[in-house]
């Protein structure tokens, strides 16, 4: 019985579960691909607090955390349980990593959550908990925090972290953007994180904003990168795999690798 991957996605703009695009079309083949788990751990980032909050509703409400899309997004429900009890047992592990973690009764599914899980599982019948990103506290927390929730892959857990692989709004190519292909900048880096990845380079990553290319015009805030060091903690720090490249909006990196 060989345990779960840790799993880092990028969800794009909330217009991807509509948008026929390849990284859609990845989202939606990839839960069919893993081993079905029992429940999903989402590290999003659209969920910023100080420290960690971990969602403990047994019925997490769904959050439209977006303005300006078109009404049917607004529309959209991912009714996916909670599991209070997964929940309490993260807090209790975070803890005693060191990491000042509480429950969070206010949160729910924020798009970061709902966005990809609901292309992976559509069926929305396993038990998801949102654990928030600490985005002052940088990368090597989000190592430690994903760490700490890697004994949960023997326990048919899925850790996924969902965020962008570059996500520089400011930037975005709105008209003509499939035609026009990555921007130059933007394919640095992405090469960059991805040789690091495949060759396990952790420190490299954990060091990114100085040492990889373009890495501050690729994030100009860092909170869409974190989750993948949550990711890249929970697989065991090794050496990942890619699962998955494309771009969107000539700027939006659509990546997806596993851990462990
Ligand atoms: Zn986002």
């Amino acid at each position: 019985m060989t345990s779960l991957p840790a799993i880092f996605v990028s969800h794009g703009s909330p217009m991807l579960v509509l948008d026929d695009v390849p990284a859609r079309d990845f989202l939606a083949s990839l839960g069919a691909t893993l081993p079905r788990p029992r429940a999903i751990v989402v590290v999003s980032a659209h969920y910023e607090t100080e420290g960690v909050r971990v969602v403990t509703d047994a019925r997490p409400r769904v959050i439209h955390d977006f303005h300006g899309f078109p009404k049917a997004l607004y529309e959209m429900r991912y009714d996916a349980p909670g599991d209070p009890e997964l929940a309490a047992h993260i807090i209790a592990r975070l803890t005693d990593a060191g990491l000042e973690a509480q429950g969070d009764d206010r949160w729910g599914f924020d798009h970061g959550v709902w966005v990809p899980l609901m292309l992976m599982y559509p069926e929305a019948d396993i038990p998801v908990v949102a654990v928030s990103i600490d985005t002052a506290a940088g990368p090597e927390h989000h190592r430690r925090l994903g760490a700490a929730l890697a004994p949960l892959r023997e326990d048919d857990v899925l850790i996924l972290g969902s965020g962008s692989l570059t996500h520089n709004l400011g930037e975005l190519q709105r008209d003509g953007s499939e035609a026009l292909g990555a921007a130059d900048w933007v394919t640095r880096f992405v090469d960059w994180t991805a040789d690091a990845i495949r060759e396990g380079r952790t420190d490299d990553l954990l060091q990114y904003r100085r040492r990889a290319p373009d890495a501050a015009r690729n994030h100009p805030t860092e909170e869409h990168f974190l989750p993948i060091f949550a990711a890249l903690g929970a697989g065991g720090e090794g050496k990942g795999r890619r699962l998955h490249a494309s771009t969107t909006f000539s700027v939006l990196a659509m990546d997806a690798y596993a851990f462990g």
